[in-house]
């Protein structure tokens, strides 16, 4: 079963005069299930940065991860989370724009569609949610020094995480681009946001490995099934998913 870490409570950010109209979250995951970790980090990051829109992006086909549920499914779990993200103020929504994509994705075309789709988006303050364990291999993803040209990076610890183990590319683009939450306000793209106050340990990996005990016995209280929001585990015995750990 997975130990609970903490949700911290941070200060809210005083949205400043010179802030963006659209101040955007975008939190991509393969979702397989998606989990409280997530939700909180949306959460979270909603608070830090003062977004006014979250939007949920579940990968088609991870390249990075073969052997996961199908993507319908993890669409469908990330729609019934969405609905339980009551965030005041701010717009959630599910983008099944890489489920409907062909093929691998990265996230950096995604970005660029995602830009190209209206003026609005053009222009918006755009912040790729993360947690900490993606910076340490963001060298390895496609164009990863153009992600900076599309958005800004917004990057959680996790437990266990250490920041002292990232690449040295990674570290010196770190150093350039580190800011404050108000340089993220105020500009569409290009700086990095680094939040060492999150605390949540539970994963999607451990939750797969404890979840056919849960769903053979239909158990949530103290389990391992408590991690999930209430109409994900639903989703999941209607659907009869993770009866095997693979
Ligand atoms: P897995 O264990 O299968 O690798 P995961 O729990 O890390 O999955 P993903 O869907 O791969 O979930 O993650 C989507 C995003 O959410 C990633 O940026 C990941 O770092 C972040 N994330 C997941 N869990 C947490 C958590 N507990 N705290 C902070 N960030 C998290």
């Amino acid at each position: 079963m997975c130990a609970t870490g903490s949700d911290a409570v941070t200060q809210a950010f005083t949205v400043p005069p010179n802030a963006l109209a659209r101040r955007v979250g975008l939190l991509g995951g393969t979702f397989d299930p998606i989990h409280e970790g997530h939700l909180a980090l949306a959460r979270h990051f909603a608070r830090v940065l003062g977004l006014n829109e979250v939007i949920l992006l579940p990968a088609g086909q991870p390249w990075q991860k073969p052997g996961v549920t199908a993507a319908q499914h993890r669409l469908a779990m990330t729609r019934a989370a969405a609905a339980s993200l009551a965030l005041p103020g701010v717009t959630v929504t599910v983008d099944a724009d890489e489920i409907e994509h062909n093929g691998p994705t990265y996230t950096v075309e995604t970005l660029r569609r995602w830009r190209a789709t209206s003026e609005s988006n053009r222009t918006a303050a755009l912040t790729l949610l993360m947690g900490a364990d993606q910076l340490l291999h963001l060298d390895s993803w496609h164009e990863w020094r153009e992600l900076f040209a599309l958005a800004h990076l917004g990057v959680a610890s996790r437990p266990g995480f250490d920041f002292t183990a990232l690449p040295p590319e990674v570290v010196r683009e770190v150093a350039t681009r580190r800011s404050g939450a108000a340089a993220l306000a105020a500009t569409p793209h290009g700086h990095l946001l680094v939040d060492e106050t999150l605390a949540l340990d539970v994963s999607a990996t451990e939750i797969r490995r404890d979840l056919p005990a849960c769903v053979a016995s239909g158990q949530r209280r103290g389990t391992a099934a408590d991690k999930l929001p209430a109409a994900v585990w639903d989703y999941i015995l209607q659907h009869h998913l993770y009866l095997h750990h693979g």
